[in-house]
Parts: structure tokens; sequence; C-alpha cells
């Protein structure tokens, strides 16, 4: 699970998914080595790395907590159900959990300075996806999955559960034009997650979760055009480079002087005159 270089999701990225993005673009005319490719491949790299540290320490803390307080009873009665059933519950479960971590990372301004790494993405594909702070992640992941350990589900169906996440995360940002039918109002597609990812006014704070549409459609957050968005990013000045993202939350830029700051500056200027 630690290793330093994860061979596996690197495979993944450019043995499936940049062949499928080639084969079959969403957006046409996109060049294998874009802007911020480095950004993102260190993303894959180094942030993930940084992610499994963290969550070996806050996460680990937290089941020792959980261990202690929630009643073996809780854990018993919910792995005396089938496999499948369980498969479903963890999916369901841990997606509201996504759900309510992703809008709270939209709607707490500080917590929207991590966030705003991932939404600077603008050509978005399966490599971009890993662009992701990796103080981000640990709050997504503690807060969708800490509600799964504590009821106690049995070992296979979060493994199940943890794959069909992975993949669904790379799909829903790749350039891969792909249709799921009627299935797009129940299951996050790419047309989906791109609408959360459209610099928009009327896709801004939409589609919030990970893997199932339809809690954005019970939460009334759905925005689901059947034409794919044609610009992405945010407003926000992240920068470009890998190291200035992380820190990016931290340091808060100046912000561009405003009509009632030089108003202010000109009224002190004439008092002291
Ligand atoms: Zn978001
Ligand atoms: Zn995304």
């Amino acid at each position: 699970m630690f290793e330093i270089i994860d061979l596996k999701a690197i495979l993944i990225v450019f043995m499936i998914f940049v062949p499928l993005e080639h084969l079959v673009p969403l957006h046409e005319g996109r060049r294998y080595l874009r802007r911020a490719f480095v950004t993102d491949l260190l993303h894959l790299l180094v942030t993930g790395l940084l992610f499994k540290i963290g969550f070996l320490i806050f996460v680990g803390a937290c089941m020792m907590a959980i261990d202690s307080a929630v009643p073996s009873i809780i854990g018993e009665t919910v792995r005396a159900q089938p496999i499948w059933l369980q498969t479903i519950e963890v999916i369901v479960i841990s997606d509201v959990g996504f759900y309510v971590a992703h809008r709270t990372l939209h709607s707490v301004p500080f917590l929207w300075r991590f966030h705003a790494i991932h939404h600077s993405i603008e050509e978005l594909d399966a490599l971009a996806a890993h662009r992701v702070h990796p103080l981000d992640q640990l709050f997504v992941k503690a807060t969708s999955l800490l509600p799964i350990y504590a009821l106690g589900f049995s070992v296979w169906p979060i493994i199940i559960a943890g794959l069909i996440y992975q993949w669904q995360a790379l799909l829903i940002h790749s350039n891969i034009r792909i249709g799921f039918g009627p299935f797009k109002w129940v299951v996050a597609s790419p047309l989906f997650h791109h609408w959360h990812h459209a610099n928009e006014p009327a896709a801004i704070d939409k589609n919030f979760a990970g893997q199932l549409s339809i809690i954005d459609a019970i939460f009334g957050t759905m925005y689901m055009p059947e034409a794919m968005p044609t610009k992405y990013g945010t407003d926000e000045p992240v920068p470009d480079a890998y190291f200035r993202q992380l820190a990016y939350p931290f340091t808060r830029p100046k912000r561009p002087p405003i009509a009632s700051d030089l108003q202010m500056a000109e009224l002190n200027h004439d008092q002291s005159n």
C-alpha cells in the first residue's frame, strides 16, 4: 500500500486511459503533452504518497477511537448480510459522505482554498483527476470511509466498492466519449462530472456526488445539460507549479485593489494633508 512509486496508478492512466482518450476523445485535438502535464504527473506520484502517510496517521487514530466507542453488536449485524447487499450499502453510505464533504469544501471559504487546486484543471482527463490537494483528499476520504468502518462492514464489500470508486473517479474525469444512457440520472458519468468542473455560472456548486448522481437529484444540486461544457477551471488564482499548489491554501494572495480601497486611500491622503 505504501510503495514510493505507485506503479499501478501510472500503468492504469498511461496504458488504459490515455490510449482510450486518443481513440474515442470527448474533446478533439488535445495534445498529449498538454499544459500542466508535469504538475499533474507530480500529483499522481507525490500527492498520492503524502495522502497515504496522512491517512495512516489521522484515519488510523480515528479507527482506534471508533473501536473503543462502537458496540460490537452493530458490526455483527451488518456483517450478517450478504456480500452483494453490503457492497451496495458501502457504495451508497460512502458516497453520501463524499457528497457532504465535497459540498462542505465548496461552501466553507478556507476549505475551498484546498479544493480550488482540483478545480484549477482546465483540460480534464484521467491524469488531471489526480490533481487534488492531499489535505482535500484526507478530508473527503475520512468523511466517506469512517462511517463504513464504524458500521463494521466485511472486508470484501469494502474492497469491491473501493475498486469501483477508483475506476469511476478516473472515468468521470477522462476525455473519453462514453454515454451512460438513462443510467446517467443514477450513476456519475463523464458528462455529470465534467459539468462539475465547468467554469460557467449555471454549473457552479452543482454535481457533488462521486459515484451516484441520484444523490444530487435528491438534494436539488444536479445540473446536466445534454451538451458537454466548453470552458473548465476556476477564477481563483491557483498557481501552475506543483509545490506552489501545495502551499497555495496557506498563502493568501493579495487581491487587486477595488474601487472602495482607492476611495479610502484618497480620503486618508486628503486628511493627512
Ligand atoms: Zn468540487
Ligand atoms: Zn473532479
